[in-house]
């Protein structure tokens, strides 16, 4: 089976009392197993919009979308969401909060909790499984968060500007320790960010996309950067060439 998203001629107008907003012009992409999407765009493109429509929760004005070749009607197991801040709810501990997708969904049986454990020690947290939030690191948190994500085993991640929240320094640590658990869980991934440098340094592939409404301008391959992990891409020449690139492609002066 090739591509677990299909977007094709997406349009999605929000309807306001006030007016109609057209989020999102005309998109398409996939994204294929175990594969690492990013989506670029300006502030209020549409990015969000477009997971939420792949997530089942907004429905298309036109086109279509498909997650693992059905047509999406609504909130799949395929897929989990990770919000753009780490919603970690301080008054439960790091393990209650990795195992909150599986309450949620009724699935926290003996074989998930094992898992979820499984993947707090493999991730170096599970001296912290009883700790909460709050006495965490913003590295440590964005993890956590990671690992609940992963808790209920989807096959893609979408990824909704995960890092914004974090100081420069620690976005690098956070990005590279993200990217090396996804891959190592073998799953696919959609990352929605503003940040060129983070797509560069993540992504198999970058979609760019207009302001909105949003449309494709291009997608770049990222070719012999594609095995590389984020930090050791950054320290490479085609690393600024493909940077300079998207950047010229986002303007809309040329
Ligand atoms: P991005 O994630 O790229 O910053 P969004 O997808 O959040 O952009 O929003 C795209 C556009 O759609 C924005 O102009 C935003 O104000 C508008 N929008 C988002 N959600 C809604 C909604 N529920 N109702 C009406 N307009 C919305
Ligand atoms: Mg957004």
């Amino acid at each position: 089976m090739g591509n677990l998203i299909s977007l094709r001629r997406a349009r999605l107008c929000y309807q306001t009392p006030e007016a109609e907003v057209e989020a999102v012009g005309d998109v398409s992409f996939d994204l294929r197993e175990r594969e690492f999407v990013a989506l670029v765009g300006p502030s209020g493109c549409g990015k969000s919009t477009l997971l939420g429509v792949i997530a089942g929760l907004e429905n298309l004005t036109e086109g279509t979308v498909t997650v693992c070749g059905q047509p999406v009607t609504g909130p799949s197991p395929h897929i989990a969401l990770m919000p753009q801040r780490d919603q970690l709810m301080e008054w439960r501990t790091i393990e209650d909060n990795a195992l909150l997708g599986l309450q949620v969904s009724r699935r926290a049986d003996r074989a998930h909790r094992e898992h979820v454990e499984m993947l707090l020690a493999r991730y170096g947290l599970a001296e912290f499984a009883r700790k909460h939030p709050s006495q965490l690191s913003g590295g440590m948190r964005q993890r956590s968060a990671l690992i609940r994500t992963l808790a209920t085993d989807p096959d893609i991640l979408l990824l909704d500007e995960p890092f914004s929240a974090l100081d420069y320094q620690t976005r690098l640590q956070v990005s590279a320790d993200i990217w090396q658990i996804i891959r190592r869980e073998g799953k696919a991934a959609l990352l929605v960010t503003h940040d060129i440098a983070e797509a560069v340094s993540m992504a198999d592939r970058i979609v760019v996309l207009s302001r909105r409404p949003a449309r494709v301008k291009a997608i770049l391959d990222m070719g012999e950067l594609r095995p590389l992990p984020p930090l050791e891409r950054r320290e490479k020449a085609v690393f600024s060439q493909w940077f300079d690139r998207i950047w010229r492609e986002l303007d809309d002066n040329q």
